[in-house]
């Protein structure tokens, strides 16, 4: 099997900083990523994935049950889920935006309904 590439090698996944790291072991634990000891300390998730996550949900509204007690970092603080939800709607425009121009307009069909998510 092969290992999974670790995603921003040498950067926590949540506030991209470098120094001591661990493994990330948040609400999406199947990343293969590091985190550093202030952002587990704060619980944090990275946020580029939380919104794309919330897109998938059906937005930020039916998301509430487990999110509404995240943080993530927005330089140069930490933020709440509020602040999440007032950052969604801009931020994810122009997530979609780069990720059609990387992968075509077929990526957007992946959020045309909430997605089903089936745990093993
Ligand atoms: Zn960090």
């Amino acid at each position: 099997m092969i290992d999974p590439i670790e995603i921003l090698p040498g950067k926590c996944i949540v506030c991209l900083r470098r120094g001591s790291l661990q493994h990330y072991a948040g609400y999406f634990a199947w990343l293969n990523a590091s985190i550093c000891a202030t952002c587990t300390v704060r619980q944090a998730e990275p946020l580029s994935l939380v919104l794309l996550w919330a897109k998938a949900k059906g937005g930020p509204e039916a998301c509430k049950l487990p999110a509404s007690s995240w943080v993530s970092y927005v330089a140069p603080d930490y933020i709440g889920w509020p602040k999440i939800c007032a950052l969604y709607p801009e931020a994810i425009e122009s997530m979609l935006d780069i990720l059609v121009s990387e992968l075509g307009p077929e990526i957007t069909q992946c959020f045309e309904k909430p997605v089903k998510i089936i745990k093993l």
